[in-house]
């Protein structure tokens, strides 16, 4: 019998989210509302489903591995060079390959948890420990919700190849200002490449949180990680990509691409969505001010729900997580539940947000006495 490595037999087996269709089907509604895995609710832009359509008669042919177009559009958009850039299957795939560019077996990164769920598996499979950094209370008497910086810093020793710092956080939502994460990166010995995960970056409207192409200038150990998946709408094409001030990371991340993994299609769509950013940044205004409505509503609720930078809300529920999560799953609203924690909830359209809201109140005021409150 042949066997995995041991650090991949010891991997969690991937579970599939709950899909909206089937699970309305299961329950006898019309439509499911699916707010968990922080999507835009809008559909593709114009111009990307045409990208897609002109494109489709070449798929015959291999990608540009190099993905140059896209590639020079970045280069444009950021006021870097393309050297600076590397393109990937997804801003997942870059970490992984941030993984294998930097650790060897032995060596370790760094992260806060709870973060992206990511880290720890990417680690895993790269055969790197870990040391994970807990989040602290942003606000007194708050859950643990916040990075924990001077702690981060002060866990980075000679095995940390990489540190991943997610702002605004996954799943909490809260961010981290310029002032606090331009001590950390002063502090970060150069032998250890920061990553700063901006996957959200572009829901940030405090002005306060730091852009983090910005702050890698002049610093050769930080980069930045983008990804076309949330504000951008192409979560089904794989596009996410690295920007970094050493070309030589950029370079390294290069050397560990999978061949051929941005599609013709994907390539062609980023393009596409780029041209359309005035779009683009006015969806993203218009999640904002749902956002806003949403952490309003459930305030009202005296549930404690942090200030979110991203397109998406905590609720930091604890013991009640995964009864809370079934619950509304009954109702036809899938969340993204982290057992023992929180619920992370994707701010979806007004009309699906009242769906998930009505759904809670329900949830609440059928929950057993005494277990109200966080
Ligand atoms: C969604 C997400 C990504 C990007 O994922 P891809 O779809 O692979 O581009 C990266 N980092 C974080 C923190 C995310 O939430």
């Amino acid at each position: 019998m042949v066997s995995a490595r041991p650090a991949v037999a010891a991997m969690p087996a991937y579970r599939p989210g709950r899909n909206p269709a089937d699970l309305a089907r299961e329950i006898g509604v019309e439509r499911a509302v699916k707010l968990a895995s922080n999507e835009v609710a809008f559909p593709p832009l114009p111009a990307v489903l045409q990208a897609i359509a002109t494109t489709a008669a070449e798929t015959n042919r291999y990608p540009d591995n190099g993905a140059t177009v896209l590639t020079a559009a970045l280069a444009e958009r950021y006021g870097v060079q393309p050297a600076q850039v590397a393109v990937g299957c997804g801003a997942v795939t870059v970490c992984q390959q941030l993984a294998q560019a930097y650790n060897d077996p032995g060596t370790s990164i760094a992260f806060a948890w709870r973060s992206f769920e990511m880290y720890p598996l990417l680690a895993q499979v790269a055969g790197a420990r870990t040391q994970q950094v807990p989040l602290v209370p942003g606000s007194p008497g708050a859950a643990p919700d916040t990075h924990d910086l001077p702690a981060l810093a002060a866990a980075i020793d000679g095995t940390t190849r990489l540190v991943f710092v997610c702002n605004p956080n996954n799943p909490t939502g809260t961010a981290v200002r310029r002032a606090e994460l331009e001590r950390f990166l002063d502090e970060v010995p150069a032998a250890t490449l920061v990553v700063l995960d901006e996957a959200y970056r572009e829901f940030v409207t405090d002005p306060d949180v730091p852009d983090g192409v910005e702050l890698m200038r002049g610093r050769p150990n930080v980069a930045v990680l983008r990804t076309f998946s949330k504000a951008w709408g192409l979560a089904g094409l794989r596009v996410g990509y690295l920007l970094a001030e050493d070309p030589a990371v950029a370079d390294a991340v290069r050397r560990t691409h999978v061949p051929f993994s941005v599609s013709t299609l994907a390539q062609a769509a980023a393009v596409a969505a780029l041209a359309s950013e005035d779009e683009v940044r006015a969806r993203c205004a218009a999640v904002v001010a749902e956002r806003a409505r949403l952490t309003a509503e459930l305030r009202r609720r005296g549930l404690a729900v942090a200030d979110s930078q991203a397109n998406f809300v905590w609720l930091p529920l604890g013991e009640r997580t995964t009864d809370v999560a079934a619950a509304l799953e009954a109702r036809a609203v899938i969340t993204r539940p982290f057992a023992g924690e929180g619920l992370r909830v994707t701010v979806g359209t007004p009309e699906e947000d009242d769906v998930f809201l009505g759904a809670l109140d329900e949830v609440l005021t059928s929950e057993p006495a005494g277990a109200a409150g966080t």
